[in-house]
């Protein structure tokens, strides 16, 4: 009865974003062009959903392959060729839209179940989250028997700011925490250590230190991830590279509605025209930038023809990036003694490595390479590299000590090959960015953007944004055209005692 009544409250865990208006016909009648600037998820999508109702679509990327990060690149390493992702990425059940998507375009049969959200702990200690009652509420409830609840957490008077978790409303949440840090929150609630831990390994999930990340993003990522839905942290991946898995899938489709794709072909020149844009010297009736918050900066900061939109031009040239954060991919000669491991784990971090992927189970390419090799591949993510490891040695030190130190069998295992990336184009989910965030629609007729970082009033985050933002600003451009809209969902806005 009571889980009834919180699945009620909560719309049955998923809203309508939109109702398209069915009467409204579906494809374009006269030619409309469209520059889409950026082949990450958001170009993708707001490619593909405009081109097939009619539009001409170019889609300019500059790197040499499309899914920005979730791309899959090859390189040669002592004589060999071997491909590595931007990195692990799971797939969690609450990205509606996105699944739909992958669905559609027949990407889905890839995806894998991975077991358990588990957190690594120092001393053999995980945390899974797995068993956890799935109805929200109760699954909080469940948190006492991992001690991230304790009977001091229930009578402990500074916790009542915690309720505001399940409080969860835009229209007060940022006004209340934007400007907090997760570590202020914390110590201003007293929170236990281990409470501490799992909500830090969230908010490193943002690549954000808990010292800069923003409570207000912190409260609507356990929204979305946790306390409004029955998907728990369950996710799924990829049973091989994203080219073949995922991207490939994309290409075909962007190919099939006649997607011009302008690979290695960064736009450099953006202008607003009186009749819409010029996008590296070649018009369109609209533009769609999709790029990366550290490339939007540059780009946005040299564009002509702007002046007249300061607020927006402003907005979008002061947007902040997140820290560094590091990939570190290694072909080995040995392999993880414990079998019972799902391919992904979070540790509790000693200073930088934040998670483990064993390859080797859990995508078919890594797993012929080995299989003839005889050694497995291990992929180490530092989310946010501490502001003290400066250089790439230092870092990848760093990421391989903190890793002999969760799996000391491996100490003395020959590295054959590895792939580091060492980079600074995330967004900051900080304190205190939330009230200039950029908006998909924005002033400029015809210009929208669309990417993670964009201010949107639905409850979406990283690729589930991503995809979002790129299918509502095709939306946008849709109900220009006087066309019906695509169907759009999300978890509910609210949370259960909004
Ligand atoms: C290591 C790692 C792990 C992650 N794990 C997860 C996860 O488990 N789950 C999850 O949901 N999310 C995860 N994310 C986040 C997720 O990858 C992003 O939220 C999402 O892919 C962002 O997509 P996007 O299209 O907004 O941006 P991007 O993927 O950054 O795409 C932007 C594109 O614009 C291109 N570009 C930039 N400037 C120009 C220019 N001037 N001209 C042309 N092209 C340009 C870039 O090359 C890029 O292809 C992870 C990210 C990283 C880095």
């Amino acid at each position: 009865m009571l889980r009834q009544l919180i699945k009620k409250k909560l719309q049955n865990y998923r809203i309508n974003l939109n109702n398209p208006d069915t009467s409204l016909p579906l494809n374009l009648q006269q030619p409309k062009s469209v520059a889409v600037i950026g082949g990450g998820i958001a170009g993708i999508s707001a490619a593909c959903n405009l081109s097939e109702r009619g539009f001409q679509v170019h889609l300019y990327e500059k790197e040499n392959y499309l899914g920005g990060k979730l791309g899959s690149w090859q390189f040669q390493s002592h004589g060999e060729t071997l491909r590595t992702d931007h990195g692990f990425h799971g797939f969690f059940r609450q990205y509606l839209n996105l699944r739909n998507f992958l669905k559609k375009i027949g990407a889905d049969k890839h995806l894998i179940p991975i077991g358990d959200y588990t957190i690594l702990f120092e001393k053999n200690k995980r945390q899974g989250f797995q068993a956890l009652d799935k109805t929200p509420v109760f699954n909080v409830w469940g948190l006492r028997k991992s001690g991230i609840i304790d009977w001091k957490t229930l009578i402990n008077p500074y916790l009542l700011p915690f309720i505001n978790l399940l409080q969860f409303d835009f229209a007060t949440t940022y006004k209340k925490f934007d400007s907090e840090s997760f570590t202020s929150f914390a110590n201003r609630t007293k929170m236990n250590d281990k409470m501490r831990l799992v909500f830090s390994s969230f908010s490193r999930a943002f690549f954000a230190e808990p010292e800069d990340m923003s409570m207000a993003e912190l409260i609507k990522s356990f929204h979305f991830y946790f306390l409004s839905n029955e998907d728990g942290l369950q996710y799924d991946f990829m049973d091989n590279n994203f080219q073949e898995s995922l991207i490939s899938y994309c290409q075909e489709f962007l190919n099939k509605h006649h997607v011009q794709i302008h690979y290695s072909t960064p736009v450099n020149e953006l202008e607003k025209t009186d009749t819409g844009f010029m996008v590296n010297n070649k018009p369109f009736n609209y533009c769609v930038l999709c790029t990366d918050v550290k490339h939007t900066k540059n780009l946005m900061a040299n564009a002509k023809g702007f002046e007249p939109f300061k607020n927006t031009v402003s907005k979008l040239t002061s947007l902040k990036q997140s820290g560094r954060y590091a990939v570190l991919r290694l072909w080995t000669d040995r392999f993880e003694s414990d079998n019972n491991l799902p391919v992904f784990v979070l540790t509790d971090r000693l200073k930088c490595l934040d998670s483990v992927t064993f390859y080797h189970k859990a995508e078919k390419e890594s797993a012929d390479w080995s299989k003839k090799n005889k050694g497995g591949i291990f992929e180490l993510h530092s989310y946010s590299v501490p502001k003290d490891l400066i250089t790439d040695e230092e870092v990848k030190a760093h990421l391989l000590n903190e890793f002999y130190h969760y799996f000391p069998e491996l100490q003395g295992m020959n590295i054959l090959h590895e792939y580091f990336q060492h980079r600074d184009d995330f967004p900051g989910f900080h304190t205190n960015q939330y009230a200039n965030r950029p908006e998909i629609k924005t002033d400029i007729a015809g210009f929208y953007v669309a990417g993670d970082w964009v201010k949107m009033n639905n409850c979406t985050m990283l690729m589930e944004a991503a995809y979002t933002s790129g299918a509502i600003a095709a939306n946008y451009i849709l109900q220009t055209e006087a066309l019906q809209e695509n169907k759009l969902e999300s978890m509910p806005l609210k949370g259960i005692f909004a």
